[in-house]
């Protein structure tokens, strides 16, 4: 890539998914770069929470690195290479070493994955953050910092006894996770949900159907043939307004 700041966790995460026993991120030296967007803090950030991530997930965290050169050091860029092929030989192939297997690793990963967008919500500040110095990175994100992110996942629930079936939340939703459409209660699909909360805020106050549910479980989805509003008393209401409906 152009800059490393346009590395994504995604794309780290993916690299590990199809079986690659290290990734390496080289950036710019910090505070050298030449746009205002200075995308190596962002790299860094990133790698320090990936790094974190791995570790929870029971992956050496070693097998991830980044490492700060300008264009003009080839014979730095060729030591530090050289240095994290010899780490990820030492280690061996993932699922060695005390490691989570790789079946496991992948169920680990794909559910990372999914959470991406809600863990770049959630971290939005120290993303953004720009540390001076490069080993105040290593410890930018704590262990335990990543257990209470992956303990405290929110979920977003549609209680069917407020939807009016306005199909705002459906529009919006980045991924096609609510299912729904006229006159149809809508339902978030928990596996597509990718957590980003646009439902939560795009449901109309004056229905306010969207919750946000964080530690308990979540309810299970209303039944397909129980999802169509009968509204009554149609005649003159405006757009949007609740009506009174019945179940069948
Ligand atoms: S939180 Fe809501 S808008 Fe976001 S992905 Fe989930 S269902 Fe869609
Ligand atoms: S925006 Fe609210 S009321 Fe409208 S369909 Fe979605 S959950 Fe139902």
């Amino acid at each position: 890539m152009m800059c490393s700041g346009r590395v994504d966790m995604a794309h780290i995460l993916r690299a590990f998914a199809k079986g690659a026993d290290g990734v390496f991120i080289g950036g710019c030296r910090l505070g050298e770069c030449n746009y205002t967007t200075h995308g190596n803090y962002h790299a860094a950030n990133l790698t320090s929470l990936c790094k974190k991530i791995l570790e929870h997930i029971g992956l050496n965290p070693q097998r991830l690195q980044i490492g700060f050169m300008s264009g003009g050091e080839g014979n730095l860029f060729a030591a530090t290479v050289d240095d994290f092929c010899k780490t990820i030989k030492e280690l061996g192939p993932i699922g060695r070493a005390g490691e989570i297997s790789p079946a496991q690793l992948r169920v680990a990963l794909a559910e990372v994955t999914r959470l991406v967008p809600y863990i770049k919500i959630v971290k939005h500040t120290k993303l953004t953050a720009r540390l001076e110095d490069a080993a105040d990175y290593d410890n930018h994100f704590s262990l335990e910092e990543i257990e209470q992110l992956f303990g405290e996942v929110v979920s977003y629930y549609i209680d069917p006894a407020k939807c009016q079936a306005c199909m705002i939340c459906s529009k919006r939703c980045p991924v096609e996770a609510i299912e729904g459409g006229k006159s149809q209660i809508h339902v978030i699909d928990q596996d597509k949900c990718i957590k980003c909360g646009t439902c939560l805020h795009a449901c109309p106050s004056r229905f306010g159907a969207v919750t946000e549910i964080v530690g308990d479980p979540v309810p299970p989805p209303l039944p397909v043939e129980k999802r169509t509003i009968l509204r009554t008393g149609s005649k003159g209401n405006k757009k949007n307004t609740p009506t009174k409906r019945a179940l069948p």
